[in-house]
């Protein structure tokens, strides 16, 4: 959920969160109870247990934890038996 900017009358500023669907225009200041309205700026969206984090937390993970790699690399002779599938119809198939 968005964090949106409001400011009363007096120049208090604060935050609140609203769905975006239903983010007034207004809001009361929670230290003069005054009327407040919502500055026009973008929401602060949060990026919290999104794919972005999941990302970041991957790339620092991969720094000292490097994942197993399986298989052979890449332009390496391939191993007798082993191939991109084990459908014995796909023997007969020529080769490039
Ligand atoms: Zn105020």
């Amino acid at each position: 959920m968005p964090t949106y900017t409001f400011r009363c009358r007096e120049g208090d500023v604060f935050e609140e969160r609203h769905s975006m669907a239903e983010v007034p225009a207004n809001a009361m200041c929670p230290q003069c109870a005054q009327p407040a309205v919502r500055l026009p700026s973008a929401p602060h969206l949060s990026a919290a247990g999104s794919s972005a984090y999941g990302l970041i937390d991957r790339s620092a993970r991969s720094a000292h934890e490097p994942e197993v790699v399986r298989g052979g690399l890449p332009g390496a002779p391939r191993r007798s038996g082993g191939g991109y599938t084990s459908n014995p119809l796909h023997r007969k198939l020529p080769r490039p």
